[in-house]
């Protein structure tokens, strides 16, 4: 059997991916809006049990084209560990096209770009990274434990091995009052790093973090749909990247968009300004099919 501990996340994309937890919980767990591995003590899994539970999937589930390394910041288990579970996923599963995880900032400081190449060799080729915000002070407001130098500096690491970002920015995570400026410099980020996939999702405070605490305390500016609107508007217009995948669908968002960049980024933008012109023909997601 697949042992699944505590409650597994993945990234939409990976609804179809064979998941595996080679750690559990996330290495640095600070991030204040972040709720998902609080319960959970950081371990890097043994790769004995990893190893009976790949045999089990070979046994029983057929084919396997992707596979998802589970949870927060599995790119920071020692990269032996990781070639040695890449080589039994290869073994077992000769239809293997591509095996992802989440790259922490900190995860992507710690492993070298030839360690990074090595398992992107055995086929760990893309990483999912929340950016978050290109502002440092909205960096800092939410504890992300980098300012945005470094965020470019270790993103560019990954590029260098070969690998390819999936990379997030959290929309309404500046407020009201930094809301511009979190756009700006989120697409200047963005820009200097080149992602192949751009996400957003929208900040939503979940109790059980510092930002819920925040919340309740009256603390947090949060945006309307439109005024959301207005920033993703500043920052794809701002954006200047060659053969990128936009999407806006994790369910978070009160828009679901989609398209290729810069190909689209005409279109996606008056979209934009269509619903922030004409709000109530808008067809904002209902707040109780959003989540996080
Ligand atoms: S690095 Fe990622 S998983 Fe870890 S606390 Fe921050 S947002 Fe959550």
């Amino acid at each position: 059997m697949i042992h699944h501990e505590g409650t597994l996340y993945r990234p939409p994309s990976e609804a179809q991916s064979l998941i595996l937890q080679a750690t559990l919980g996330c290495s640095y767990n600070l991030c204040t809006f972040c709720a998902m591995y609080r319960e959970k003590s950081f371990r890097v899994r043994r790769l004995e049990d990893l190893k009976s539970e790949i045999a089990w999937a070979k046994k029983n589930l057929g084919t396997v084209r992707k596979v998802f390394l589970a949870d927060g910041d599995a790119l920071v288990a020692k990269a032996r560990f990781l070639e040695s579970l890449l080589d039994e996923l290869n073994a077992a599963f000769p239809e293997l096209r591509r095996v992802s995880v989440y790259a922490s900032p900190q995860s992507l400081a710690v492993r070298t770009v030839e360690e990074m190449r090595r398992l992107a060799a055995k086929g760990l080729t893309l990483y999912y990274l929340g950016i978050e915000s290109g502002d440092d002070q909205v960096l800092s407001d939410l504890e992300k434990g980098v300012d945005a130098a470094e965020m470019v500096r270790v993103a560019n690491k990954a590029h260098e091995a070969g690998v390819k970002l999936s990379t997030m920015i959290l929309l309404g995570a500046g407020g009201r009052e930094a809301s511009l400026r979190h756009a700006r410099h989120s697409a200047d980020v963005v820009n200097a790093i080149g992602p192949r996939f751009i996400s957003t999702l929208v900040m939503t405070p979940v109790e059980g973090t510092p930002l819920w605490d925040k919340q309740q305390a009256g603390g947090v500016d949060e945006l309307s749909p439109v005024e959301l609107a207005c920033e993703l508007r500043e920052f794809l217009d701002r954006l200047r990247v060659k053969g990128s995948v936009f999407r806006s669908n994790h369910a978070s968002n009160y828009l679901a968009l989609k398209g290729n960049l810069p190909k689209d980024q005409e279109a996606l933008v008056g979209y934009l300004e269509g619903v922030i012109a004409r709000p109530g023909e808008a067809h904002f997601a209902p707040e109780w099919i959003r989540g996080l």
